[in-house]
């Protein structure tokens, strides 16, 4: 069989010797690697590259596709630019995979039974960073939930279950509040599990949902969420799983993919035969399964599960009466390099599979056989707060050709007519117009008139949103008390 090409960057602190530890025990295990070495991190930050990554290098990523990374420190000081959310950006690695699992008696852990596989969307969400301060009062952060960006992060979910022998996979979603676009990524996990006929399904409501994984979280298998939720809920589970400084991550996209322990260079380590390999050895073992190397990944992965329960562990994880020597980093990885081949006892071995079963081949969106129609329009102003009264009269007077007022909110709350007092108001009034024949659809020339009879009456207009039915079904949401 063939070598596969793959990018390696040693990165910062104790990166070039968890770097080196990790490409023994994979030399050792018999993996088929064509190396590419790339400098990434503070060199690079430090000589004016503001993104710490040459272009060179990006050719590297280009053509190899595959990227095992180690931890790099950002320079102090402003200006500098995220490596990760560049590289995640520019590759598009849509799925941020991050195994959580607890290694008890030898690593401190709140859940000794803990073991998940936590499947963020790594793209869209609030992360898409579409940020408008609106009025003096008023910012917003536009969550943008796409169709086929649930389609490939659930989808990818269920083929990472089968894959990994995993039984179930859960959703977390607020789509109890959000019924448009979490309801959206719920909506497709439903559509997209239905064909995974032999994977348990389930979907929880993401406060609940993360509150049960705090306490039980033996309950979960795999879970996949938008990336706001996953960003927090990750962090939450590798740190009660006790194995921040064990884990392993992978970003995931169509045609690329990046794989790196989740702990930082550690420079205060560095240089010292100290550091404990095994997250970027994990995030390895993931590379290895991508790249169809699952026979590999899986020697790897239970050498090193063997290692730990003989109890050979580095300074972060010894403790006495458990562990039984105390080794430096290199001492570790020729003590893992030389139990492949052997099963752990006490874990269960790992085994992963050569390809997916079957794969399910993607729900092509059909968007041109949709039917969008435009029935209202919702059109923002800036106006004093508490003048509610005062500014729904002024917006009955607008004579805007085929269009009619029908409710004004504020911060979501239907405020006129016929709103409470009592209810506070800010300076970002959302006025909405419907056609003068119910249900009717409107135009944009209408808008446009709309917008011009506001601006005759002095009316400060932010922005206008349209209101559109999708197939006859309303595609936004109805004012709080409309
Ligand atoms: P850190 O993860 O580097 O270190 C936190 C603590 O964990 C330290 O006490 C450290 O000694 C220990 N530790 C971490 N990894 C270890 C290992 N493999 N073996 C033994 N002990 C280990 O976090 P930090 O100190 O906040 O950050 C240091 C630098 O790393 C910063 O410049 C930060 O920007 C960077 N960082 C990089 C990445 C990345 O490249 N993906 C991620 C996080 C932080």
């Amino acid at each position: 069989m063939s070598n596969t090409p793959i990018t390696v960057a040693k990165g910062d602190g104790i990166g070039p010797e968890i770097m080196d530890a990790t490409l023994h025990i994979l030399k050792e295990a018999g993996a088929r690697l064509d190396i590419e070495e790339i400098e990434i991190g503070e060199k690079v930050y430090l000589a004016g590259n503001s993104a710490g990554i040459a272009q060179s290098s990006i050719q590297s990523l280009l053509r190899t596709k595959v990227f095992l990374k180690a931890p790099i420190t950002t320079p102090q000081g402003g200006g500098f630019k995220s490596l990760n959310v560049t590289t995640r950006k520019m590759l598009g690695l849509y799925a941020n995979v991050r195994p959580c699992v607890a290694y008890d008696p030898y690593v401190r852990t709140k859940h000794p039974g803990m073991n998940l596989v936590i499947v963020r969307e790594n793209e869209e969400d609030l992360y898409a960073g579409i940020e408008h301060q609106q009025t003096p009062d008023v910012t917003q952060c536009l969550k943008l939930i796409t169709r086929s960006g649930c389609q490939r992060i659930v989808k990818y979910a269920f083929e990472y279950a089968r894959r990994n022998n995993r039984k179930k996979v859960t959703c977390f979603t607020k789509d109890n509040i959000m019924k448009i676009t979490d309801g959206l990524f719920h909506k497709v996990f439903d559509e997209i599990g239905a064909l995974y006929e032999d994977i348990e399904k389930e979907h929880w409501i993401v406060d609940i949902g993360a509150a049960k994984m705090a306490d039980t979280p033996e309950a979960f298998d795999v879970i996949v969420m938008p990336n706001l939720y996953g960003d927090i809920l990750s962090d939450v589970a590798a740190q009660i799983a006790g194995s921040v400084g064990l884990a392993g991550s992978a970003n995931i996209g169509a045609k690329y993919a990046m794989f790196e322990a989740i702990h930082g260079s550690a420079p205060r380590r560095a240089n010292q035969n100290l550091a404990n390999p095994s997250g970027l050895l994990l995030g390895a073992v993931m590379m290895l399964v991508h790249i169809n190397q699952p026979d590999i990944a899986a020697a790897v992965h239970n050498a090193w599960l063997k290692t730990l329960e003989d109890g050979v562990h580095t300074y972060d994880i010894f403790k006495e009466g458990i562990s039984k020597e105390k080794v430096g980093t290199k001492e570790f990885a020729q003590a893992v390099a030389s139990r492949v081949g052997q099963l752990p006892e006490k874990f269960k071995p790992v085994t992963y599979n050569t390809a997916p079963s079957q794969t399910v081949e993607d729900t092509i969106y059909a968007a041109s056989t949709v039917k969008k129609e435009t029935i209202g329009v919702d059109m923002f102003v800036q106006y004093p707060p508490g003048l509610t009264e005062e500014l729904g009269k002024k917006l009955e007077a607008l004579t805007p050709e085929g269009l009619k007022l029908v409710m004004v909110s504020n911060r979501g709350v239907k405020v006129y007519p016929g709103g409470l007092k009592d209810t506070i108001t800010t300076d970002h009034w959302r006025c909405r117009f419907h056609s003068t024949t119910d249900g009717a659809p409107i135009t944009h020339q209408q808008i446009i008139g709309l917008l011009s009879s506001a601006e005759a009456a002095g009316l400060d207009f932010i922005k206008t949103e349209n209101l559109c039915t999708f197939d006859g079904k309303p595609g936004f949401s109805l004012g709080q008390g409309q």
